[in-house]
């Protein structure tokens, strides 16, 4: 890692560790301020907001029109704030990505898998770089103090094996001092996994839940022999029984789940009280909505998560709408930081899936109804699979002995009970259950023609 950024991050983690302390009054203020000073440099240098926002200048955020994927793509080149960037141009150089490059010369360009639409880009300049690299050690600090940084040799990330990928990206930057030196792809055979790891034997491990409670299993089982003593998750749901998992492998209280999205690194993280994800609302400003952008209450789950990035001035975003369905936790930490909780990331609105109605029109079935059954399948992987003709089950590494119609049985109960005209459920057997490009394994995914834009969140 060059001086350049090393400087700079240490004196924005100072700065945050100082804005971590501010009280809600505190806070708001200066997220108002931010807002305004944000709203101010779009307006005067994205021809995009301009018009976007047009006769709503004066308006309050909640006010503002929601900013899809879908739009800020197909506006690229107008709402960026850089008339040199063209969305082409940017296309290209990822095709030829492979280290640290930047494109033209100074933006560090960051891809969503794209593997449900079309992939969303984020670009960031040196400072706004530096902020999302300070993002990913936020969470790492809140465990051990500003003043340990932790020894390069014990931390394995395992990463996405995209180039443009965030994970991956900010790990190649931060190399040499924070970094993972050593590095595993999410893509790699878990043969591979088990035996690198057991020659690195990491004090921190970084990875996918559903990677994690792979590793576990090989724990477990006596194949991987690791002693972490912290595990980070992130990028896919966390369920109540992965993390039970886990800490049933390498003890309890160590799994520290993370909240990660393309658009602004990592936004909400566990601190050592496991009470939540606190929000980093010194850095975006977080609205939890229903499907039509209302404000969801704490207490309930909302559709969307509309956030609002107060430190891109690069590629300004303003209310974008990640399909994220978090909720927000009325309960204070006692670990005395103000930024808000989360109690936890229940999905995407791509994780929700639809059926007809036993009695006609439509049921929405949330991923817990799916969690709470299949999180009693012993051991190995899982996959919900909606296709138009049914429902497949896919399982790996679940013991013979297992009653794979017993399972479609609890299945179709379950979802009769929440009024489904149940379709075909099958269960399949596999070898392991098929990854995305950026080597994610959604526990949960739709196959049906695709409705609604696709997740933009490190999530997708
Ligand atoms: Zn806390």
């Amino acid at each position: 890692m060059k001086l350049t950024i090393y400087f700079p991050l240490l004196s924005t983690l100072r700065r945050w560790r100082r804005q971590e302390r501010w009280t809600r009054e505190q806070l708001q203020e200066r997220q108002t301020e931010a807002l305004r000073r944000l709203r101010e440099y779009a307006y005067a240098h994205s021809p995009f907001y301009r018009r976007f926002h047009r006769g709503l200048e004066g308006r309050p955020l909640h006010e503002l029109p929601v900013l899809t994927k879908a739009t800020m793509m197909e506006n690229f080149d107008g709402l960026v704030t850089d008339r040199a960037i063209h969305l082409t141009d940017v296309e290209s150089h990822l095709t030829t990505l492979s280290g640290n490059e930047r494109f033209l010369g100074r933006y560090w360009v960051n891809g969503t898998s794209g593997s449900t639409g079309r992939r969303g880009l984020f670009l960031f300049n040196h400072s706004e770089w530096v902020t999302v690299l300070a993002s990913f050690i936020r969470a790492y600090e809140w465990l051990e103090g500003p003043s340990s940084l932790p020894p390069r040799k014990s931390i394995v990330a395992i990463v996405s094996p995209t180039p443009w990928h965030m994970s991956r990206r900010a790990g190649v930057t931060l190399e040499t001092r924070w970094a993972p030196a050593y590095r595993l792809f999410a893509s790699d055979p878990l043969e591979t996994m088990v035996l690198r790891l057991n020659v690195w034997q990491p004090q921190i491990l970084g990875a996918y839940p559903s990677i994690a409670r792979m590793l576990a299993n090989e724990q477990l089982a006596g194949r991987l022999s690791i002693a972490p003593k912290y595990v980070f998750t992130g990028a896919e749901v966390l369920t109540v029984d992965t993390r039970r998992h886990i800490e049933a492998a390498w003890g309890e209280g160590r799994v520290f789940d993370v909240y990660g999205a393309t658009e602004g690194g990592v936004i909400a993280a566990e601190c050592v009280h496991h009470s939540g994800l606190h929000l980093f609302e010194d850095q975006v400003i977080f609205e939890v909505v229903d499907q039509d952008n209302r404000p969801v209450p704490p207490g309930k789950y909302g559709e969307k998560l509309l956030i609002t990035v107060l430190f891109n001035r690069t590629q300004p975003l303003i209310r974008y709408e990640l399909s994220d369905s978090v909720r927000l936790s009325d309960r204070q930490c006692s670990c005395g930081r103000t930024f808000a909780l989360i109690t936890n990331v229940q999905g995407r609105m791509e994780d929700i899936l639809r059926f007809p109605a036993a009695a006609g029109g439509e049921v929405v079935i949330n991923p817990v109804i799916f969690d709470q059954i299949m999180d009693r399948v012993p051991a190995g992987e899982w996959q919900v699979v909606q296709e138009t003709d049914g429902v497949r089950i896919l399982l790996s590494g679940t013991p013979e002995s297992f009653s794979d119609e017993r399972l479609e049985d609890d299945l179709r109960r379950a979802l009769m009970a929440e009024g489904v005209l149940v379709p075909p459920i099958r269960v399949h057997r596999v070898p392991a259950i098929p990854r995305s490009v950026t080597g994610k394994a959604p526990l949960i995914k739709s196959n049906l023609p695709h409705k609604s834009p696709a997740p933009d969140a490190l999530s997708s």
